[in-house]
């Protein structure tokens, strides 16, 4: 089944959403853009299924915290990407320039200098404010830390990009820990019968119209179709607000939510739930049934109930819980039984395996 909208509208994502492993792999989140050779990653855990041709197409990396289980996958990116023209960008939260550096400072480089392609790493740390800290770790300078300057950040946009933009928030899980909301901006689809209804050619007008309406430009906005054919040169003038009203569709983009490692507490629910507002695809925690709620508190993880209560308090149109506890190796129906109960939907097995 091809994947919906809340609305019931079948959406054609520009990306496609993986985990790694089943759910109780160490987390990893691999988003691969169609007809980009491109991809980003959530949190770096076990990523040894990736083949090097997946992880070289990493262009960016959203590391929730460092704890061991989300982020030793490093080094097998490190050793795949090295002697290879690349920058890979991280984000994490405070302390995560001193995580990778410390990891970095783990090898010996003397040799490194003179290759002739170069590994690099823009790594960027999120406190939750206005800006991130940023430093850059070279292959020709034995990646040794070198400072750059800050970068503001709005409203907790890390990543902006045409099409695209990762939002985070900062959870507490007894230190921070980032979760994340990759959202496309709308697609603009043109009706083509309408187009030829009204005798129009297709071209780069209709790029410049989908940017105007991106944009958001007044209804006024002129736009200008300019064409040659058999009758000779062309030329036709319309308002922005015309054209759209007769050969446009907006459709809503997709949004997916990444959550793992936070306890459940008012002050995080609030936080969540401006982050997911309007999330389609959900991937959540789901670590403990609900008879240990006692003891996922103490180490500030959430338990199944509690991850389906967040995506039915977020209006998630789709769930898929992850990062079980191994303790439940044998019995993982019981925490997609909580899941479902709290959600108040079923979820496919596809769902509630992989995703
Ligand atoms: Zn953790």
């Amino acid at each position: 089944m091809s994947p919906r909208l809340k609305n019931g509208e079948p959406v054609k994502p520009s990306f496609h959403p993986q985990l790694v492993n089943d759910p109780f792999g160490d987390p990893a989140l691999y988003v691969e853009f169609l007809f980009q050779k491109r991809a980003i990653l959530f949190d770096l855990g076990d990523i040894s299924a990736l083949s090097p041709r997946k992880l070289l197409r990493l262009s960016h990396v959203f590391v929730s915290h460092a704890h061991m289980d989300h982020f030793y996958g490093f080094d097998y990116l490190l050793r795949v990407a090295l002697g290879r023209a690349r920058t890979i960008h991280l984000y994490g939260p405070e302390g995560f320039i001193d995580r990778v550096e410390h990891r970095l400072g783990g090898y010996t480089w003397n040799l490194v200098e003179n290759y002739t392609e170069e590994l690099v790493f823009v790594v960027h740390e999120w406190h939750g404010g206005e800006q991130m800290v940023q430093a850059r770790f070279r292959c020709a300078r034995q990646f040794a830390r070198e400072p750059l300057p800050p970068v503001p950040v709005r409203e907790g946009v890390l990543l902006q990009e045409p099409g695209i933009q990762v939002k985070a928030a900062v959870l507490d899980h007894k230190i921070p820990c980032l979760a994340f909301a990759l959202e496309e901006t709308a697609h603009v689809n043109v009706w083509k019968n309408r187009l030829d209804a009204l005798g129009l050619p297709t071209g780069p007008w209709l790029q410049e119209l989908k940017q105007a309406i991106l944009r958001g430009e007044e209804d006024d906005f002129p736009i200008v179709v300019r064409w040659r054919d058999q009758a000779g040169e062309n030329l036709r003038h319309f308002r922005l607000g015309d054209i759209k009203q007769q050969i446009v569709r907006i459709v809503p983009g997709l949004k997916i939510g990444y959550v793992v490692d936070a306890r459940y507490c008012e002050e995080n629910l609030y936080r969540l739930q401006k982050l997911l507002c309007g999330v389609d695809w959900l991937y959540i925690e789901a670590g403990f049934l609900q008879e240990a709620a006692e003891d996922a508190a103490l180490k500030y993880h959430l338990t199944a109930w509690q991850a389906g209560d967040i995506a039915r308090r977020v209006g998630a149109m789709k769930v898929v819980p992850f990062h079980f506890s191994a303790r439940y190796q044998h019995q993982p129906q019981r925490l997609l039984k909580e899941v479902e109960e709290s959600f108040g939907k079923s979820l496919t097995p596809k769902e509630a395996v992989f995703g």
